[in-house]
């Protein structure tokens, strides 16, 4: 297959390090280029006047005017989940009070609940739906958390059903356990319990039938604290499992010390950091990703973001779909969000949410970029002046087609 005139063909990129301060800036491009796929594989591309000399075979596709970018790399989702939340949507809306809420059945435990009564095929179906809408957005490779489960049977439940979307998808998919996600109403009075019972039951199974590629867990005042957090990285590590943390959400939780100390591949949401641990983010190669979605969905500050970028940290962005506090996973969106409310520019956001998103699952030898060799996971925008249109027209789906696998998917 090959692509011709394209207007700009952007993020070509052949490194494995994810990009920190002013190289997030950077987004490598040819203007009038062609890019030749060959099988799943980006085989070719240059400028048109190149192809000139070269045979061509194929299908051929005209891009006058439009953009090609890598599929975005989405590297914090709770995708799988059972039904939805919008009653507690509207509570909100309506002032009730988090306690209230809880009290009428919502919040982590009640999803725990709807997931823990619905069946492994439900599940699987309305999470490949799912995916499915996000693909069509763009999304080219993805990480999903179970934590949703919070029992033994339930959370491997979850597991085997992103097992079962890893064999179907058709994109990278990376599977974190969240088992310390809540603590279960049954053990709010014994949260060493719970930790035994994550460590001791849940995680041999999880090695055993190879659930998991991470270890996640929800770092934060009234969760777990960090010294929990530290015990259940650990015993990750022991069976395998690398570290992913949800850190400083709502306090400056001790989260990102924790992470990094433990070697985390990534530290997520971070609204509450100070000088401190934007320091310790610009030294060390644990990726800072941030989910502008959750801040805008619960009307809380957004994460600082340019002084991570001005600190020299290595900056990616998710959209942390989850039924409670981001029911999206539009990335697009969330370039213009990142843009918007955390003034970035159109050319961090894109990085951040493409190769260093995929940083932060570590599959950028495969995606997140634009390389030979590399899976031709591509979008392709509709014509447009410059690559600033697309988060500027926030709102406004401006992507026409979306390869993945060298393969266009259906509308
Ligand atoms: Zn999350």
């Amino acid at each position: 297959m090959l692509l011709t005139n394209i207007k700009c063909l952007w993020g070509l990129r052949d490194q494995s390090l994810a990009l920190r301060g002013v190289e997030l800036a950077v987004l490598p491009c040819i203007e009038n280029a062609y890019l030749r796929i060959e099988g799943e594989q980006v085989a070719d591309f240059g400028p048109m006047q190149q192809l000139q000399h070269k045979e061509r075979s194929g299908l051929t596709f005209d891009l006058s005017g439009q953009h090609v970018l890598p599929a975005w790399c989405d590297s914090h989702t709770h995708l799988v989940f059972a039904g939805s939340r919008e009653q507690e949507f509207v509570d909100k809306i309506r002032g009730l009070t988090y306690a209230e809420i809880a009290q009428k059945g919502g919040g982590i435990l009640h999803s725990a609940q709807n997931l823990q009564q619905t069946s492994s095929e439900i599940l699987y179906e309305q999470a490949k739906q799912r995916l499915d809408g996000l693909k069509k957005l763009g999304t080219g490779a993805i990480e999903i958390k179970s934590g949703y489960g919070l029992t033994t049977e339930a959370e491997i439940k979850m597991l085997r059903v992103i097992q079962q979307l890893k064999k179907t998808a058709g994109i990278p998919i990376k599977a974190t356990f969240l088992g310390a996600h809540a603590f279960p109403a049954a053990f709010k009075e014994d949260r060493e319990g719970y930790i035994r019972l994550l460590i001791e039951e849940m995680l041999p199974v999880i090695a055993r039938e190879n659930l998991a590629d991470y270890i996640d867990v929800f770092c934060e005042q009234g969760f777990f604290t960090p010294s929990e957090t530290t015990q259940l990285l650990d015993a990750g590590r022991r069976f395998g499992l690398k570290a992913k943390l949800h850190a400083n959400q709502l306090h400056n939780s001790g989260g990102v010390q924790v992470g990094v100390q433990a070697g985390a591949v990534s530290v997520d949401h971070l609204e509450h950091i100070g000088e401190e641990e934007i320091h310790l983010l610009a030294q060390h190669s644990t990726v800072a990703t941030l989910l502008p979605s959750a801040a805008f969905f619960l009307r809380l500050p957004y994460p600082p973001a340019r002084q991570l970028i001005e600190a020299g940290a290595a900056v990616a962005i998710a959209s942390d779909f989850n039924p409670g506090s981001s029911p999206s996973g539009n990335m697009p969106l969330l370039v213009a969000l990142a843009c918007i409310q955390m003034r970035m520019l159109p050319e961090e956001a894109i990085n951040a949410a493409t190769f260093n998103g995929a940083c932060a699952m570590e599959v950028q030898q495969e995606v997140g970029s634009i390389a030979v060799g590399k899976k031709a996971n591509l979008i392709i925008t509709q014509a447009m002046h410059s690559l600033a249109y697309l988060p500027y027209s926030f709102g406004t789906n401006l992507i026409e087609s979306v390869i993945l696998n060298g393969q266009f998917i259906p509308d």
